[in-house]
């Protein structure tokens, strides 16, 4: 008796209604398909029920024309970042002159087939590119062009950053998260975040989560470990070459044992010289080889970092992001410094009480003076004090 119902069990509906109507003359057959029908109909009912999507979120991502964009909206819209049960509506966002790029993009992401993609917004208007979002990943940016000063380049991205700060305070969600890709990346967050003061200041964040993965990509190597083995290498300050690239604080599994890095890697020179200034210079490396700045891999640092910042830090690992400072580890207070940070619901916490060496310590002052300078001129540019 078993297998014929779970035989009927493997017919269709449609089939198994057939088959009543066919048997209607054997009774006993026919009270078995009626029940299996019901059950397979509750089963359905059920299976309906679980299925059943979330809300979509709108997510915006600027410079969506770019190089980055090319690659970051496809991760994000395959379910990387919020989830693969998580429908979204993209805004993409950019300037008038890239509007015929943009929507060759919007072309290719339909194009893509992608489950999750209910709606595509292209736009250059910062009140629709905004508007609702959960979350934004700012990417475009002033890029810089030959014989530009720092400051020409600071002052031209902090008014695209305070129009967009602007914008975020009007249109955006009260609980939005922002990452700031586009470079100067902290000081634009720290502009971004002035213009938007209803939004909670933790919710501006800038992106160093490129230079923790390069970091961590070169420990990985040096070790001969897969990258998944590695954990807790730090990046402090700005994104730039001032950064401090940390392995003081790594672990790493070998042979199924958790080390710390520096006892791994047994060679403190290496760890205080080359390992610095090859995470400091990759950038540069990568431009020198390609012809173009970092793109494949600033769009998987940008989703690395919004999917921890969303879905939380597993115990006992922390991660690196630019954030408003409270003044920890000697810090300036109020500039977007990158600290080792754990996350849960959606909120970060500097990991504090980290033993620091004298030379970590030095390495933290240079980083931190260049973003008070860079925070000073961005205020001078903008002739306004910080609302932070
Ligand atoms: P890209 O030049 O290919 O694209 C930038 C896009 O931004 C262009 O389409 C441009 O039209 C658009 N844009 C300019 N002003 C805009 C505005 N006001 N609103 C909306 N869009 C605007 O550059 P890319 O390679 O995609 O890089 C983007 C930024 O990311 C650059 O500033 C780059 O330096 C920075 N970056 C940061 C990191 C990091 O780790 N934080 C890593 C790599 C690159």
């Amino acid at each position: 008796m078993e297998y014929i119902i779970d035989y009927l069990y493997s017919l269709k509906t449609k089939k198994l209604n057939r088959l009543v109507a066919q048997l209607s003359i054997v009774p006993i057959a026919q009270s078995i398909i009626i029940q299996s029908v019901k059950s397979i109909n509750k089963v359905s009912v059920k299976k309906e029920y679980s299925v059943k999507m979330a809300e979509p979120i709108r997510v915006v991502v600027t410079g969506a024309a770019g190089q980055i964009a090319y690659s970051l909206l496809y991760m994000i819209a395959r379910g990387e970042v919020f989830g693969s049960d998580q429908p979204l509506i993209l805004h993409l966002l950019d300037i008038p002159p890239m509007v015929g790029v943009l929507e060759g993009v919007v072309m290719e992401l339909a194009d893509c087939a992608l489950p999750l993609l209910r709606q595509v917004i292209p736009t250059t208007d910062p009140s629709v590119g905004f508007k609702d979002v959960s979350a934004a990943f700012l990417v475009g940016a002033m890029p810089r062009k030959e014989g530009m000063e720092r400051k020409d380049l600071l002052s031209a991205n902090v008014k695209i950053f305070k129009a967009q700060g602007q914008a975020i305070e009007n249109f955006a969600k009260k609980d939005v998260k922002v990452l700031v890709v586009g470079n100067p990346a902290n000081t634009n967050a720290f502009v971004c975040a002035n213009y938007a003061p209803s939004i909670p200041r933790e919710n501006f964040s800038a992106m160093t989560r490129l230079d923790q993965n390069r970091a961590t990509s070169q420990i990985a190597t040096k070790l001969g470990v897969p990258i998944s083995a590695v954990k807790n290498i730090i990046i402090w300050g700005n994104h730039s070459s001032t950064q401090y690239p940390d392995a003081g604080q790594g672990k790493v599994v070998i042979n199924g044992e958790t080390k710390s890095v520096a006892d791994a890697v047994n060679d403190n020179a290496y760890l205080q010289g080359a390992f610095v200034e090859t995470v400091q210079k990759r950038g540069a490396a990568v431009i020198a080889a390609r012809k173009m700045s970092s793109a494949m891999s600033a769009a998987k640092a940008a989703c690395d970092h919004m999917h921890d910042w969303w879905n939380g830090t597993a115990p006992g690992t922390f991660v690196s992001m630019g954030v408003c400072s409270d003044g920890s580890y000697n810090s300036p207070k109020d500039v977007i410094f990158s600290f080792p940070v754990v996350i849960a619901n959606k909120q970060w916490k500097i990991v504090e009480g980290l033993n620091l060496s004298d030379a970590a310590k030095a390495k933290l002052n240079i980083t931190a003076k260049e973003l008070q300078e860079e925070k000073d001129e961005a205020l001078s540019v903008l002739d306004l004090s910080s609302n932070l």
